[in-house]
């Protein structure tokens, strides 16, 4: 059989790894690192005497049908626990659901949507037309790359309460892109998707296993076959005419009948610079995480929204004692020093958690992930480059390329599924690996 060779072992490298192995390829992973996963990755907590922790939660939600695709290949399917309520707090503690009742799609949340407490009545009316609007707009608007979601939220003249209260917590954790810098397609996938077109979308998954262990080399090879080169980094592409002739390294080339590039683009820009003819609409997003172990459990919930507060949600790590609060498109945070961002944010969970005032913080982590994503802003969508690429046996993958999806695991892993398929195309025995969406 042909051989692939495909550099970046991140969601996007280990999915179109997978789909390759298991059509009959000879596969090799090429990792930088001494470990896959790339972003979605796991390490010793430092003082934390060998507990394993995520560099940051990652969630997912039942609509990533192409990453549950993945986890089914490599075993792990199981692994995943869903949530089927949304909590949400309020400064005092007081608390709403958010969950699916007995009426069909989209109709579902009627009921829960009704009873949420941190809108007014005239509030979720409010809420409730721009939804019917999105509903109506979806697919015959073709302007909704070019405006950001808040303008689309200010034409249905949604409140800034609104906004932020109902609009921005899944928003902006689901894209990691302020409301204001994001574009509004983004805002009508994530709310089409998770909470109108199917009844259990919204369903929240938490992998029970470290990250580390939900993407391991070990797992990809024993499940597929793929042949896995850690700590084996790209340093170049030999190149002959239109074709790739190898992918360079330092313990020497990888040699294959077609390859792809797993990479995120700073790394492909610097390999390859005529790749794409404009890198430019390329930039990135941050994400904090920010781990805290307390004395004593502090909650018995096992996330939360924190309304009105930067911090946004929390995640219970283990009986509610190890917190992880995750901050998307955390700009703000970035000049602070690590200390300060945890002494804030407990002080913050004190207004929504009183036990986290009496409890005493042992140890905490904070990671600031400065080129967490890319920015889904407006005029991004037209950038996004397809799998095919001017050299006829070189194929992309990655969150970043065309997926119309924002940057997430789905989307890493249906850039590897779509890029698979060229490398089969290519190869003269077309094949599908890509499952289309719920809706
Ligand atoms: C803090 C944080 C929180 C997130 N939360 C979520 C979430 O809750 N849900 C969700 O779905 N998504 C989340 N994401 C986004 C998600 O992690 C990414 O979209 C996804 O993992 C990207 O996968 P990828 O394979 O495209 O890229 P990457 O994961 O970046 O993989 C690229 C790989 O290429 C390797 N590499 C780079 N250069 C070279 C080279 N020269 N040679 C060989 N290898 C090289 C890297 O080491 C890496 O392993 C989060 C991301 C971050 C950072």
């Amino acid at each position: 059989m042909p051989a692939v060779a495909i550099a970046g072992g991140g969601v996007a490298g280990i999915a179109a790894a997978a789909a390759l192995a298991g059509a009959g390829f000879r596969i090799a992973l090429v990792e930088s690192r001494p470990y896959l996963g790339g972003r979605a990755s796991s390490y010793p907590a430092p003082g934390g005497r060998g507990e394993i922790i995520d560099n940051c939660q990652h969630i997912l939600l039942k609509c990533c049908v192409n990453l549950l695709d993945l986890y089914r290949r490599l075993g792990v399917d199981s692994q995943i626990e869903f949530h089927r309520e949304f909590h949400y707090l309020e400064p005092g503690g007081r608390r709403s659901a958010f969950r699916a009742g007995l009426l069909p799609a989209p109709a579902h949340f009627a009921g829960s949507f009704a009873a949420l407490r941190f809108l007014s009545a005239r509030e979720k009316l409010e809420a409730a037309r721009a939804l019917l609007a999105l509903l109506r707009e979806r697919g015959r608007r073709a302007d909704l790359d070019s405006i950001t979601m808040r303008q689309w939220l200010e034409e249905k003249r949604q409140s800034p309460r609104v906004i932020s209260r109902f609009w921005a917590p899944v928003l902006v954790s689901a894209v990691n892109e302020e409301v204001n810098r994001m574009a509004a397609s983004h805002g009508f996938l994530v709310f089409h998707l998770a909470f109108l077109a199917a009844k259990d979308a919204y369903e929240m998954g938490v992998p029970r296993l470290p990250l580390g262990e939900m993407h391991s080399a070990a797992r990809l090879a024993s499940h597929t076959g793929v042949e896995v080169l850690l700590r084996r980094k790209v340093t170049g592409v030999r190149l002959e005419g239109r074709r790739v002739r190898a992918l360079e390294t330092e313990l020497g080339p990888v040699e294959a009948d077609a390859f792809i590039s797993a990479l995120p683009f700073e790394p492909l820009r610097g390999l390859l610079p005529d790749l794409l003819d404009d890198w430019s609409a390329f930039e990135h997003s941050p994400i904090a995480g920010i781990h805290l172990w307390f004395d004593r459990p502090v909650t018995d919930l096992p996330h939360a929204v924190l309304l009105d507060s930067p911090f946004q949600w929390f995640f219970n790590k283990r009986e509610g004692r190890y917190l992880q609060l995750v901050v998307s498109a955390s700009r703000f945070l970035e000049a602070w020093p690590r200390r300060e961002v945890a002494a804030r944010a407990v002080e913050d969970l004190g207004r929504y958690l009183p036990e986290a005032r009496r409890a005493r913080l042992e140890r905490f982590h904070v990671v600031k992930e400065v080129r967490a994503t890319f920015s889904a802003h407006p005029g991004l969508a037209a950038r996004r480059p397809h799998p095919e690429t001017r050299f006829e046996n070189l194929f992309l993958a990655g969150d970043w390329t065309q997926t119309g999806w924002p940057s997430t695991m789905e989307g890493a892993a249906r850039s590897g599924y779509r890029a698979a398929e060229a490398v089969c195309r290519f190869l003269g025995g077309p094949r599908t690996f890509l499952l289309p969406d719920i809706a």
